[in-house]
């Protein structure tokens, strides 16, 4: 069996398609195969809109997929794609290759792999695995410009293109702009939010360090002072969904934060029960919204 024969098995090609050339570049430590379709496939291939007979119009300029690696080696498919003509209405089109994934650039089995590995670490970790530039690996993902929930329904409707269904959506993770939260709650029901630790965690830091600021203005424990009584960290119920609606689509940004948190010391301390009243049982204070935190028992 020839190399050739080889890879055609193990890229599982069928009839249609064949490895007419397989080359290892010491240089560059790419391993090159070059494909080109077998005359069964003008038979096998029928015009998209009608069914009609197809002829072979002409080949596309030979572009490049990015396999996975050959034992430590780069893998490279090059292949002049054939365009088909419709015999009886004359539609031209690209024929796809078996191999291609959704992004054009990579074959299934990379994307797939690819895909695994973006669940687990961040796009520059598995650009350096896998030895891509992350803008090559970024488009696998669907992305667009906004930051309201109407970008929520250009990604349910580039999903259903490719056959997703939005209902089979189970989980997004996403941080915890009301504008994304209305769009996937409008549009996925069966889907669940999960905000990610990242935003949890940039919200939860400012609002710890408030608070110590405003124990400070009160009387620190320890300097003569009653301990302060615990401060609620909740997020706001009242926020309408889709009030991020705006330029930024963020209405807890900065100007959020300095409305409803507690930049202004004093105004919050007005709030907060003073050390010495005596009244445990008094209601706790809300102080900065930050997200999916249940506020604190008993409050
Ligand atoms: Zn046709």
């Amino acid at each position: 069996m020839t190399a050739e024969k080889l890879f055609q098995e193990w890229l599982g090609l069928g009839l249609n398609w064949e490895v007419v050339a397989s080359r290892f570049e010491r240089e560059s430590g790419i391993v090159s195969l070059e494909i080109r379709e077998t005359a069964r496939l003008r038979e096998s291939v029928r015009c998209l809109h009608d069914t009609g007979q197809v002829f072979c119009y002409d080949h596309t300029e030979s572009p490049t997929w990015r396999h996975l690696n050959v034992f430590q080696h780069r893998c490279a498919i090059t292949c002049r794609l054939p365009r088909g003509k419709c015999r009886q209405c004359g539609h031209a089109f690209r024929v796809r290759p078996p191999w291609e994934g959704l992004s054009t650039h990579f074959p299934k089995e990379f994307e797939a792999f690819a895909l695994l590995l973006m669940h687990a670490m961040p796009m520059s970790q598995v650009a350096g695995l896998v030895g891509e530039t992350d803008t090559r690996l970024w488009r696998m993902l669907f992305a667009t410009e906004g930051k309201n929930h109407g970008v929520w329904l250009k990604f349910i409707r580039a999903l259903e293109t490719h056959n997703g269904h939005r209902h089979a959506v189970r989980q997004v993770n996403m941080d915890m702009s009301p504008a994304y939260h209305k769009g996937v709650k409008e549009t996925c029901r069966n889907a669940q939010l999960v905000f990610d630790k990242f935003h949890v965690v940039m919200n939860v830091n400012p609002a710890v360090d408030q608070v110590r600021r405003v124990e400070v203005c009160l009387g620190a424990p320890g300097a003569g002072g009653a301990p302060p009584e615990p401060v609620a960290v909740a997020q706001e119920p009242g926020a309408p969904d889709g009030a991020g609606d705006g330029p930024d689509g963020r209405p807890g940004g900065e100007k959020s934060a300095h409305r409803q948190g507690v930049s202004d010391a004093a105004g919050v301390a007005g709030h907060l029960p003073q050390p010495h009243s005596g009244h445990s049982a008094a209601p706790l204070p809300r102080v900065v919204p930050v997200g999916a935190f249940g506020g604190p028992q008993g409050a």
